[in-house]
């Protein structure tokens, strides 16, 4: 069979079962959607402090920038040429804010989860990642020489049993988890994995908080902020292209963590780092991101309003967080639920295997701040 000939067949079969993936035309207009010809409202958006819509922000920056200092790209990997002042500003406000020693922006998340740990490891490393981390660290597991074990979902009996056989063997463990999760919404319980790291000498944290940075805690820091543990996790990661609305991840960390992985971190080096505008903005919204208080406790308001629901009506919700799943179970019947909230206004999509497990489809629902209690109400009743 030519190669032709086999993803012909792959993509057949992939029809048939209610998983084929196709990009969507899109136009966006603030919290609404137009997809093909219907407007509805936006459901599946990761701009969860609705920053993205605030054409007040914009303005303001906007007003800051003149054709002659407007930097549309860096035009060089950061180790060349392309380390603008932006970066450097950026990375000193994060690490001020986190009260870390450091920190290092990357052009994206995928970018930091698939270049930090093959950076760090070696043979004498192992890796323990739980089972629902996303695609990106189980690519950058999988570049690395380590070998991973993954635990059961949250599942710290058995990760505290895994350490305890394996602690003499290996130089270190690295923990590699998400802070919240993006499938269930639900939380990782980052003191119980603090009490871990502590009770064994040569366990390290790695903690992804692609979904908590700007959300969680009092200054929108994340989870770790929230539990007080930030000092404790070692390599602290998030993206600046979800809350923040702007593109690029960071992780604060140790100055000589940084340093390491200037020098050996492939998806740092060999690649153009992001424009300096971009860095500009990232700049200009953390400045105010301490201040989005009521932006996150509106958020938090309708997520626990839109869980009662989903509990009410006779759904499992795992969830802890702004990112709420209604599991259906069978893909046919989620694309199904999915279509029929969309002929009634609602722009939420379905999520299938391989992205979850076998048997777990559902629609997924991310919240964001910019929609408002009575279109929750009205989702609720359109359920
Ligand atoms: C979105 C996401 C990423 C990838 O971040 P990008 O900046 O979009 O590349 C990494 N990890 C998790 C948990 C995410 O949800």
């Amino acid at each position: 069979m030519s190669l032709y000939e086999r993803m012909q067949n792959e993509l057949q079969q992939l029809a048939a079962t209610g998983n084929l993936r196709s990009l969507p035309h899109i136009e966006h207009h603030d919290t609404k959607v137009t997809v093909k010809g219907k407007q509805m409202l936006n459901l599946s958006s990761n701009d969860y402090l609705g920053l993205a819509s605030r054409t007040e922000l914009r303005a303001e920056f906007l007003a800051t920038i003149q054709p002659e200092t407007f930097q549309p790209t860096s035009s060089s990997s950061r180790l060349l040429t392309g380390n603008y002042l932006a970066y450097e500003q950026v990375e000193q406000q994060m690490a001020t804010l986190f009260g870390t020693e450091s920190a290092l922006v990357f052009n994206s998340g995928y970018h930091a989860n698939l270049g930090i740990l093959p950076a760090v490891c070696n043979a004498q490393t192992l890796i323990l990642a739980d089972k629902l981390v996303h695609a990106s660290l189980i690519d950058g597991i999988r570049l690395s020489t380590s070998k991973c074990i993954r635990y059961r979902h949250n599942h710290y009996i058995q990760l505290e049993r895994l350490i305890e056989e394996h602690q003499h063997t290996y130089e270190q463990i690295i923990v590699v988890t998400e802070s919240i999760f993006s499938m269930d919404g639900d939380k990782a319980n980052l003191s119980e994995l603090v009490r871990l790291k502590k009770a064994y000498p040569n366990v390290l944290l790695y903690v992804d908080e692609a979904h908590a940075f700007g959300v969680r805690g009092e200054k929108g820091l994340g989870v770790a902020e929230e539990e007080g543990c930030v000092q404790e996790i070692d390599f602290l990661v998030g993206t600046f292209g979800k809350a923040l609305a702007s593109a690029g991840a960071y992780i604060v960390c140790k100055k000589v963590l940084r340093e390491y992985l200037i020098n050996k971190m492939r998806t740092l080096i060999f690649t153009t780092a992001l424009p300096p505008v971009c860095l500009s903005w990232i700049s200009f919204l953390l400045e105010r991101l301490p201040q989005f208080k009521a932006e996150r406790k509106h958020l938090m308001h309708i997520s626990e309003q839109l869980k009662q629901a989903l509990i009410s009506k006779g759904f499992d919700c795992p969830s802890d967080s702004h990112i709420l799943p209604m599991i259906v179970g069978d893909s046919r019947a989620t694309i199904a639920t999915a279509e029929t909230l969309q002929k009634k206004g609602f722009y939420a999509l379905p999520v299938r295997p391989p992205t979850v497990p076998e048997g777990t489809s559902r629609i997924r629902f991310s919240l964001t701040a910019a929609l408002t209690e009575s279109e929750i109400q009205q989702l609720i009743e359109a359920l």
